[in-house]
């Protein structure tokens, strides 16, 4: 049976202060879900633990370093408003800092109905300005690998936790660069890190949007996702939202997915009980 898109468990709202937009409300999210007949939506505000140390991110679009909200902050949002046929859940996009540790304790992590947690968010981590295109991208691939490594050694609730979007373009500093450090991982280097998140039961996300790469460049990010299939991964589909408009065209995204890759129902992660 064909992968049915039924849920959108990745997506923020106006508490992430890169939304930050009133009209990104619990209200409007489950309006989204119930619209589009989906059975499970899950907000996933940014995040870090008060309980873990560090946290203090910097980024070029920010001037001054900043933190993300902590458990308080971002159960603001709570209770959840719910609707007949779709389940609103409460979880988070842990983060992970520059020193690579990442930003939640097992303990929150059991509060929570789901967590993401990715290794893409290297716009983070500043590295030398004096590198070498190609040395920025041996260290990048490095980073990478290693941050992935971290989330299959956390120890967290691997169960009702998402690998989120492992293609973002926020892995490098131009999506072209980013098409290139997906290149430079080699299919066993790949197979190896999939095969691990698979067997620990992670969930890995799809939310990457063809519209914003050539087809050249897709069919290069497609390539890390089939092997992602090969190694039995269970996939789940996150909007990534962080304003109404985010959810205008992620459904039909979904979809074409769903056909590029060719997946099944049995292939589907989801964190929640029916
Ligand atoms: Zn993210
Ligand atoms: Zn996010």
């Amino acid at each position: 049976m064909r992968y049915v898109i039924d849920h959108d468990i990745h997506m923020h709202s106006h508490l992430s202060a890169c939304s930050n937009d009133p009209e990104q409300n619990v209200e409007r999210i489950l309006r989204y879900g119930v619209e589009n007949k989906l059975k499970h939506i899950c907000i996933t505000d940014h995040f870090w633990d008060k309980a873990v140390p560090g946290g203090d991110f910097h980024s070029s679009d920010a001037p001054t370093r900043f933190r993300w909200g902590d458990l308080e902050q971002v159960s603001q949002n709570l209770p959840l408003p719910q609707a007949e046929g779709t389940r609103f859940h409460f979880g988070v996009e842990a983060d992970m800092d520059e020193h690579h540790v990442i930003g939640i304790t097992k303990e929150t992590a059991e509060k929570l109905d789901f967590i993401v947690v990715p290794n893409t968010h290297m716009h983070i981590i500043g590295l030398p300005t004096n590198l070498s295109e190609k040395e920025e991208l041996e260290q990048r691939k490095k980073l990478f690998l290693h941050r992935w490594n971290v989330i299959l050694e956390s120890g967290l609730p691997y169960h009702k936790m998402g690998l989120a979007h492992i293609t973002c373009d926020l892995a490098a500093t131009s999506r072209d660069r980013c098409v290139k450090l997906w290149d430079s991982i080699t299919d066993d280097e790949y197979k190896a890190y999939f095969s691990r998140t698979e067997k620990l039961g992670m969930g890995v996300e799809i939310n990457e949007d063809p519209k914003c790469y050539t087809d050249e460049q897709f069919a290069r990010i497609l390539r890390v996702l089939k092997l992602a299939v090969e190694c039995g991964c269970h996939f789940y589909f996150g909007s990534d939202a962080h304003h109404p408009a985010g959810f205008d065209t992620c459904i039909a995204r979904f979809n074409r997915w769903v056909d590029l890759l060719q997946l099944e129902e049995d292939q589907k992660f989801c964190p929640f009980k029916d």
